[in-house]
């Protein structure tokens, strides 16, 4: 399996980071060994001194597909979740500056969190999802899935056009504003609809 993630689709999250917002979906792969479930603790790595939390929707692929046309991409999915998109924001601006890929600050070991998913038939229309993350017991993010820039199912057609989907893929679908760094012992507890998604600790 592989996560597609994507990138900069909230406007105020790309203006943080002071991005341009983008006229199509910009997306990075990273690998299966990237993943972090069932609650286990993200493992800070020693090569970076600025690890982001980034709290994305995240939808589960749940056949195969390939140049999937908008109109039926909603039948590629059937359960949502809540994830982190870990990214080492020191590597990543210095790949960004350097003009290289971005897999050293974005698709190492543990990068990946992966909560729990909720079937898309007991949530409101995929566009209308409000999530938040909690760290330390404080609101640090907060999006609506109505602020995507591109909806799931344009992300799924366009991303379908260039390599096939798989069952058991997930797209990290990109975060809302509020980024920030990650310490050691921090406590992350994620929500969608109100439901806790994902509980964990920083190590
Ligand atoms: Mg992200």
């Amino acid at each position: 399996m592989k996560f597609i993630c994507i990138g900069r689709n909230y406007a105020a999250h790309a203006a943080e980071l002071h991005n341009a917002v983008p006229t199509k979906p910009v997306f990075f792969l990273k690998p299966e060994s990237a993943i972090t479930r069932c609650n286990r603790p993200f493992f800070l790595p020693d090569f970076s001194n600025e690890v982001h939390y980034e709290t994305e929707i995240i939808v589960k692929i749940n056949r195969l597909g390939k140049c999937i046309s908008e109109k039926f991409a909603h039948k590629y999915y059937d359960e949502i979740g809540l994830g982190v998109d870990f990214t080492a924001r020191d590597l990543q601006r210095k790949c960004m500056a350097d003009g290289e890929p971005w897999e050293i600050a974005k698709a190492f070991d543990g990068s990946a969190v992966v909560g729990g998913f909720i079937p898309k038939s007991k949530l409101p229309d995929p566009q209308d999802l409000h999530f938040h993350l909690l760290l330390n017991n404080g609101k640090v993010q907060e999006g609506h899935s109505r602020d995507m820039l591109f909806p799931i199912d344009t992300l799924i057609s366009y991303v379908s056009q260039f390599m096939t989907l798989k069952m058991g893929d997930i797209l990290f679908t990109g975060t809302p504003v509020g980024v920030g760094p990650v310490h050691l012992n921090d406590h992350l507890q994620g929500f969608l609809e109100g439901q806790c998604l994902f509980d964990f600790y920083v190590k």
